[in-house]
């Protein structure tokens, strides 16, 4: 009897021996995906120790000296003309900034763009193509070398290796936000904030060299632990470390999470050290001010900066529906604005005549989401990188924040 049961198997045995199978090779496989993490993550990443920029008569050199060999891609990007080398997490070390604008090169940067991938833009001011990569290994005392050299081409050269390298480009999965499902019983109301810009996009460098993305990470942690404290909310980070997200991701994030309210946290920096203060920005196409819409084009710049490539993704943050949808997301967006700026100048931080304005920032285009961005202050002023650098100023402005969370849920 036993043998026969072993013998015979019924469909419905099958099946549930198949997916048993099934179970047992997955979990293999995930433990294997496991395993392979912590390899990597316990992988010493290279140190870049220096980048040279060289003008020869026939071309510009790249040169990025590293512990490890690079592995890397590289892809061009027009509207402006750019290159762009992903390469494994590197730390950027002992990087003395010399000129950054020799012969077609007009500026570099780089940072971290996912975790696993560092990412270097070369900005041209021409249409070039690269002639030579090469990588020299370590020899009297000099680390790994890679080398890039540029020549100047024409328009179409360029736009056909735009096309080309397009192909070749490495896929990123979306940036790991963890979205619990939305639970229809809790009736919690969701707010996502958005620390603005970080990993390879800085944004604005304050009189003492701290960088805009540090502070919008620490005030967006502050934010979200004072808004924790009350049971009714249900809070998500569009980032929780020094990593790039797109714009259209951080819209993305917002969306995927039904957020009832986005916060995007900001800090400005403009040539007059004397102009100080917090503005709150809500969106419109016709921008209150040529300040606010230069502000906002240079915040729309971001993904520019980052070497995303606009050209390939299809842009559902537009058209007509969303024209609808938004109108209405907009009236609430503007009572949050209206409610915070009072707040905010409770905190100590100065709120001038004009504090509320509009303008036509890409990352609050969220149709269904009321979205605020907002300027803390200016890091070009003394007095306000004062209160943005310190952790007493940033707990004030995230209580501010979180007061004006709880007055517009509490009229609504
Ligand atoms: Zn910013």
């Amino acid at each position: 009897m036993i043998s026969e049961g072993c013998v015979f198997i019924g469909p419905l045995a099958k099946e549930i021996l198949v997916n048993f199978f099934r179970r047992v090779l997955f979990l293999f496989l995930g433990l294997l995906a496991l395993c392979g993490l912590y390899a990597n993550d316990s992988l010493a990443a290279a140190d870049v120790t220096a980048v040279r920029l060289g003008l020869h008569t026939d071309k510009t050199r790249f040169v990025v000296e590293l512990s490890e060999k690079p592995i890397y891609n590289i892809f061009y990007l027009p509207n402006p003309y750019r290159i762009v080398i992903d390469m494994q997490e590197v730390n950027w070390k002992a990087l003395k900034v010399g000129s950054r604008k020799t012969g077609v090169i007009e500026n570099y940067r780089y940072g971290l763009f996912r975790k696993g991938t560092s990412r270097l833009v070369l900005d041209l001011n021409a249409p070039v193509k690269i002639i030579r990569q090469t990588i020299l290994p370590p020899s009297e005392g000099k680390p790994f070398r890679f080398f890039i050299d540029v020549q100047k081409t024409n328009n179409d050269t360029f736009q056909a290796l735009v096309k080309a390298t397009r192909k070749t480009k490495l896929a990123f999965a979306p940036p790991v936000v963890h979205i619990v499902p939305e639970d229809k019983k809790s009736k919690k109301l969701r707010i996502v904030i958005d620390a603005g810009h970080g990993g390879i996009d800085p944004g604005a460098t304050g009189r003492s060299g701290v960088y805009e993305k540090q502070l919008t990470l620490q005030v967006a942690k502050k934010l979200r632990a004072q808004l924790n404290k009350n049971p009714k909310y249900k809070i998500l980070l569009t980032r929780q470390d020094d990593t790039f997200l797109s714009l259209r991701e951080r819209v993305g994030i917002a969306r995927k999470y039904n957020a009832d309210l986005f916060i995007s946290i900001h800090a400005d920096s403009i040539a007059r050290s004397d102009i100080s203060g917090s503005t709150v920005y809500t969106l419109s196409e016709n921008a209150s001010d040529d300040e606010a819409a230069a502000l906002a084009s240079a915040h729309n710049m971001s993904d520019v900066i980052a070497g995303v490539d606009l050209e390939s993704q299809d842009d559902t943050v537009q058209g007509i529906l969303i024209d609808l949808a938004q109108r209405e997301t907009m009236n609430f967006s503007v009572k949050f604005a209206k409610l915070l700026i009072p707040e905010i100048a409770r905190s100590g931080m100065k709120v001038v005549g004009k504090s509320h304005r509009f303008a036509g920032f890409r990352v609050l285009k969220a149709p269904d989401v009321p979205s605020v961005l907002v300027e803390l202050g200016y890091l070009s002023n003394r007095h306000d990188e004062k209160i943005l650098k310190s952790s007493k100023g940033q707990s004030k402005l995230a209580f501010s924040i979180s007061k004006a969370v709880d007055k517009y849920f509490g009229n609504r």
